[in-house]
């Protein structure tokens, strides 16, 4: 029988788990008392690492003083306010406001339902088509279910939100056309600057730019979701920094808090802002119960500071730099077939006779975790605390695993 707990992304009929009950750094352990090096923080989250002190203590002091207060018209309280002026310092923007929620899909969500609005409120109502790319992931609420790049997430939940264009991933020549044949209905084109949960693509060398000067042409917004890219995964604030492309609003999520607790959020840019600010008397009539929330804006406080504090940003550079090169030497020796990334998130692809869940299942054996993407793509976002040997453990173990080891 399985249990109460209906599980995420899980057939319902499955009865086996694995307990995680603690973690420390990069470590985490399960109700057995096994112990495993995460080469994903968890799911693409867990920066600042488990188990810390520091940030248990933010939360207890926060929760004790108030614990919630709302934030919608009139109320509002110091921690989101420090936030969004701190987010909006770390962001690519010169001018921008941020929205809160509780999760990327929240996010993307919002800014979809932004983007839209915002071009109504600048009297240009007929923009309403949204484009995604091809093998993009942006959630599992409606609006994200249905700009979705991975087909079988869109399978059997019905009618889709209308008006969403998905577009072949990589080619610059497909996205030209379809702003050829729609451009002055498009309100936005939402794209991952390294589309991860699809199994880490970074974007062709220049696509992002052009993207921009399509939008730019067009008078299209540009959105990037930044969930698995932002606060820190690439050694930029920010994928739009890294890729120096700046959008007009950036979803973020999970890293924001390194998953402490839950807490995600758009940032607005100048464009977008024109429009939702235009008219006197327009009242944004979207958001959460938990918008703004003093416990997780504080602990997100807290987790800037530490990735501040420890230079973790650079230290996503350096996990790539230690990667790389081993995960190259297994793809010349053909253990591998595909190898791609940028800082700290990386994919793989391995050859087609080895099955990649039993690939992760032997790993899990070993002590490590990675994530299996099928068809045959296993992916590597660790927190950014991990040790070097941890790295050359998950290496060496990756290697054992695919020569049968
Ligand atoms: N957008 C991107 C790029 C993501 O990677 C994810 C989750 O992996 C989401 C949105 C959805 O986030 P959540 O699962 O917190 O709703």
């Amino acid at each position: 029988m399985p249990s109460s707990f209906l599980h995420p992304f899980t057939p319902p009929r499955k009865e086996e788990f694995i307990s995680i009950v603690r973690g420390e750094g990069a470590v985490v352990f399960d109700a057995d008392g096994n112990q495993y090096i995460d080469g994903m923080g968890s799911l693409w989250y867990g920066n600042v690492g488990y188990g810390r002190r520091e940030i248990a203590d933010v939360i207890a002091e926060h929760a004790g003083r108030l614990g919630a207060y709302h934030t919608f018209d009139p109320f509002t309280n110091p921690q989101s306010e420090e936030l969004a002026d701190k987010i909006v310092e770390l962001s690519p923007f010169n001018r921008a406001r941020v929205f809160f929620g509780s999760s990327g899909s929240e996010a993307v969500d919002t800014a979809m339902k932004l983007a839209r609005i915002a071009h109504r409120e600048a009297g240009r109502a007929d923009r309403d088509i949204i484009v995604s790319r091809e093998r993009g992931y942006h959630g599992t609420n409606y609006g994200g279910t249905s700009i979705q790049g991975i087909a079988p997430n869109r399978e059997g939940f019905g009618p889709l939100v209308p008006g969403i264009i998905n577009v072949v991933a990589d080619d610059d020549e497909a996205m030209k056309q379809i702003f050829a044949e729609h451009g002055d209905r498009i309100a936005a084109v939402i794209t991952e600057p390294i589309q991860g949960a699809g199994g880490v693509w970074p974007p062709p060398e220049g696509y992002l730019s052009h993207l921009r000067d399509l939008c730019d042409a067009y008078g299209a917004f540009l959105v990037f979701d930044e969930v698995i890219t932002g606060f820190g995964r690439t050694g930029q604030w920010f994928g739009s920094q890294f890729y120096g492309v700046t959008p007009d609003m950036i979803t973020f999520a999970k890293a924001v808090t390194s998953g402490y607790v839950p807490l995600s959020g758009v940032i607005v840019g100048p464009a977008v802002l024109d429009g939702l600010e235009a008219n006197e008397g327009f009242v944004l009539r979207t958001g959460y119960t938990y918008s703004g929330h003093p416990v997780a804006c504080a602990t997100a406080l807290k987790c800037i500071e530490i990735q501040e504090r420890e230079g973790l940003l650079d230290r996503a550079t350096a996990i790539g730099a230690r990667l790389e090169p081993g995960l190259q030497a297994m793809l010349d020796e053909g253990l591998l077939v595909d190898v791609r990334g940028e800082g700290a998130v990386w994919g793989v692809s391995i050859p087609d006779d080895k099955n990649v869940v039993k690939v992760r299942d032997a790993l899990l054996g070993k002590g490590v975790i990675l994530r299996p993407i099928p068809p045959n793509h296993l992916t590597f976002c660790p927190p950014l605390v991990i040790t070097d040997e941890q790295i050359d453990t998950i290496l060496s173990s990756l290697r054992e695993v695919l020569t049968g080891g």
